[in-house]
């Protein structure tokens, strides 16, 4: 089973994926995980795509692809979390998958109004050493600052101010919500409201992929 989850920056994707990740045993792939990785650890793709993020564009394609050709799976079901993000990259990932007679199974639409992403962005806590995301309101963690599961310190990410937020979600609505109609016109996207809990999605995603749609 592949599954794309496409949505907004805010949308609650890592939040999904990581819950069904570990509920499905198939594994999570998120760029801007990777990306913030490479960034911490300073190799070459961190310090090429360092800028673009900090500003709250997208990486180049040619970056991102490669990297996606570096990690993918070759056994196994998978998420992806952030990508495909631009019309080449969808286009990009068919060549790949196909080249292993692999397709996308499902694509996960997350909707959510501006204002709600702009709330939980700014509230998002995460943590600076294991990636778990928190939010101060609706998801807070036991101790204030600490993160649950590895006791790291948790932090606002730079991206996460209010300016490059909004930035972050305009470059959605020009660059990745083409993605919509592209998916749409395969018959692959299921459209779920997002501004419901943690829990509801959780349950509605699992169905639909139960159930084969
Ligand atoms: P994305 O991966 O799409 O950028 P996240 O999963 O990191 O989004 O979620 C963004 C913020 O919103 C986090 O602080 C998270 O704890 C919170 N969040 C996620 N899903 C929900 C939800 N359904 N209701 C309220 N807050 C949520
Ligand atoms: P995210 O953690 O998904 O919000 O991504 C954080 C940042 O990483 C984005 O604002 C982009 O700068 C970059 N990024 C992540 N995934 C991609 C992608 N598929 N294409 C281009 N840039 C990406």
């Amino acid at each position: 089973m592949i599954v794309v989850f496409l949505g907004p920056p805010g949308s609650g994707k890592g939040t999904q994926a990581k819950k069904l990740s570990q509920e499905l045993g198939i594994a999570h792939i998120s760029t801007g995980d990777l990306l913030r990785d490479a960034v911490k650890r300073g190799t070459d793709l961190g310090k090429r795509a360092k800028e673009y993020m900090e500003r709250g564009e997208l990486v180049p394609d040619s970056l991102i692809v490669s990297l996606i050709e570096e990690v993918m799976p070759k056994d196994g079901g998978f998420i992806l979390d952030g990508f495909p993000r631009t019309v080449p990259q969808a286009l990009a990932l068919e060549n790949m998958l196909e080249g292993y007679g692999k397709h996308v199974s499902k694509v996960i639409l997350f909707e959510v109004p501006e204002e709600v992403v702009v709330d939980r962005l700014s509230g998002r806590l995460t943590c600076s050493s294991c990636g778990a995301v928190y939010h101060v309101k609706y998801n807070p963690p036991k101790q204030e600052g600490v993160c649950d599961l590895c006791g790291s310190k948790l932090v606002q990410r730079e991206d996460d101010k209010e300016e490059v937020v909004r930035r972050r979600f305009r470059v959605y609505k020009e660059q990745t919500e083409p993605l919509v109609e592209f998916y749409k016109g395969k018959n692959k996207l299921i459209s779920l409201d997002a501004t419901q809990s943690v829990e509801e999605i959780n349950k509605k995603i699992l169905e639909v992929l139960k159930d084969g749609g």
